[in-house]
């Protein structure tokens, strides 16, 4: 906690972001609207480049026919797109309406809300008094914060800062009450003036609940926003068996928005309300489980890699035990360096989960518990099913070893956002390049792989006349046939590169004198500063290629 985060960095990213139009705050002209976020005309271009990639490597450009390297077999892949709102017995059966839930703390001075594993605070005394002082800040932010939180609490103005002893450590709010070593009572929140105003902690479902049709009323009704695309592949599973003709093992892909009503969304886009996730629910053989989770941990591990991610900030974290979701065998999640993260420490992008045959059983069967190390249906007071199943037969049979099974699942599941978040911050650097008099000039530049990049090249005129612009817009029209390519004749050479470079624009392309005599254009080079002569007439194939 009390560990230095590169916040400065992160600061700048955001502020890019939002300076060129890569990802705005909705509703902003409102003062915004906590946890949303929009995606600016470059930002949504990066937002589909993204998903794009992830639908064209994982579903449409699977080679069925092949191994992959570290597949135990062949296998194919379909897509899907299921609604966001489903029948409410899905998320009964699927065990979000029981279990989906964060703990909430209340502050009854300030009416503030705080989720309890958030809150940290540390002892002090001033005088004889002894406070818990609580706060809300993460990173670097926390200890300063609880100094003048503690100011505020003892009365004590801040030239007097030295009369408070601070008597422990920074520690988890939630831990420390666990541990009996603090009272809620004892407690100062993150925005009272007095102590004991926090309230004990609740349960609260992050599901965001809307009502069906226009004389909606009763319980019936109630129905859900998908906290996950997940279930949506679940329930099409027959669907999908029953009319494409795959056969086990097989994968099926989803791209779709998803809503958590999380109590305290933070770090720019990483906690949202309303996100996208990139889900694959993969059906095999029970037997064969173990390796095809293996295959895809490792296979998802590469997929970032490949679109340039720097290998020492991601990491690839098996889940102990006793972290495992109640249906989960085995979990591993693939995280990153976020520059809001203190030094060490990693945010989830995507989580690789053995689910076993929970989600297929429980819309069978009802919703399952684990008890004995079995999973079986649980019963309510009654002694009936607490969430009856569909009834519906969603076993698979074999047809060549003639078996009848419930798949096994693997689910590696992504978030767009956080993957957008991560490349932004990855790709951000800044350096230094040569003016156009030789000095050197600071730049801002997104190196972004040129696969994500929202643009792939610019067209630059160098000057507004001798026939330059008529070349430049040629050949811009005949790129943007290809590629999403972009126009510019505005302000000195330099100056329309460093807007490429901000926007993370791989390739620029420049019209000049030499262009009227021999026909070539430069080909500048955002990482590598290059500038190469290229025939006009060989370009288009050029960067095509580069592109493949
Ligand atoms: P966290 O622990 O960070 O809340 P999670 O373990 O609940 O995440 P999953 O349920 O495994 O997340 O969801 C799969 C992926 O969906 C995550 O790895 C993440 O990329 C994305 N995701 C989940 N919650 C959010 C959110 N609130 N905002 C943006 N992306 C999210």
């Amino acid at each position: 906690m009390d560990k230095p985060t590169d916040q400065s960095r992160m600061d700048k990213i955001v502020s890019l972001a939002k300076r060129r139009g890569f990802i705005f705050q909705s509703s902003e002209i409102y003062g915004g609207l906590n946890g949303f976020w929009d995606y600016g005309p470059l930002g949504v271009a990066l937002k589909r480049n993204l998903k794009d990639a992830w639908w064209h490597d994982m579903v449409s450009g699977h080679d069925e026919l092949a191994t992959p390297a570290g597949a135990p077999q062949p296998y194919e892949m379909a897509g899907l797109d299921c609604t966001i709102i489903m029948h409410p017995q899905v998320w009964k059966c699927s065990g979000h309406f029981d279990l989906f839930h964060d703990w909430m703390i209340d502050c009854r001075e300030s009416k503030k809300r705080y989720r309890f594993d958030h809150l940290h605070g540390r002892w002090a005394s001033h005088r004889g008094k002894k406070l818990f002082v609580v706060t809300d800040q993460s990173g670097d932010d926390a200890l300063p914060h609880t100094v003048t939180r503690a100011l505020k609490g003892f009365g004590v103005r801040a030239s007097k800062v030295e009369e408070i002893e601070w008597l422990s450590e920074l520690e988890s709010l939630a831990t420390a009450v666990h541990a009996q070593t603090v009272t809620l009572a004892d407690a100062l929140g993150p925005d009272a003036g007095e102590p004991g105003t926090l309230t004990a902690p609740r349960e609260f479902n992050l599901m965001f609940e809307t009502r069906i049709g226009a004389l909606a009323g009763d319980d019936d009704d109630r129905a859900f926003l998908r906290p996950e695309t997940a279930q949506g592949i679940f329930m099409n599973f027959k669907n999908v068996v029953d009319t494409s003709r795959v056969k086990v093992p097989f994968g099926i892909g989803q791209i779709g928005k998803s809503f958590r009503n999380e109590i305290t969304p933070r770090n720019f886009t990483f906690r949202s309300r309303e996100f996208e996730q990139m889900e694959i629910e993969f059906f095999c053989k029970p037997s064969e489980s173990a390796d095809w989770y293996r295959y895809w941990r490792d296979r998802r591990w590469r997929w970032y890699l490949s679109l340039g991610l720097t290998e020492g900030k991601l990491q690839l974290r098996e889940h102990h035990a006793d972290e495992l979701s109640h249906y989960s065998v085995g979990t591993a999640d693939i995280e990153y360096a976020f520059p809001f993260l203190a030094p060490g420490e990693f945010g989830e992008l995507e989580g690789i989960a053995h689910r076993g045959d929970f989600d297929l059983r429980s819309h069978m069967e009802g919703k399952l518990v684990r008890q004995d190390g079995q999973l079986v249906v649980e019963q309510g007071p009654d002694g009936k099913p607490r969430h009856r199943g569909s009834g519906k037969d969603l076993s698979y049979f074999d047809e060549i070893s003639r078996e009848r099974f419930v798949p096994h699942v693997i689910e590696p599941s992504a978030g767009a956002d956080r993957a957008v978040l991560a490349f932004l911050c990855d790709a951000y650097h800044e350096d230094e390049v040569p003016d156009e008099d030789g000095k050197p000039r600071s730049r801002t530049v997104l190196k972004l792989h040129p696969r994500l990049a929202p643009l792939k090249v610019a067209v630059l005129p160098l000057v507004k006349k001798d026939g330059m612009p008529e070349i430049a817009i040629e050949l811009y029209r005949k790129l943007k046939a290809h590629m999403p390519a972009y126009y510019d004749e505005k302000g000195s050479v330099g100056r329309r590169y460093a807007r490429q470079d901000e926007a993370g624009t791989p390739w620029c392309l420049t019209i000049d004198g030499r262009t009227l005599t021999d026909g070539t254009v430069t080909l500048r080079d955002r990482d590598s500063l290059t500038q190469d002569r290229v025939a006009v007439a060989e370009v288009v194939d050029m960067l095509r290629d580069r592109l493949r």
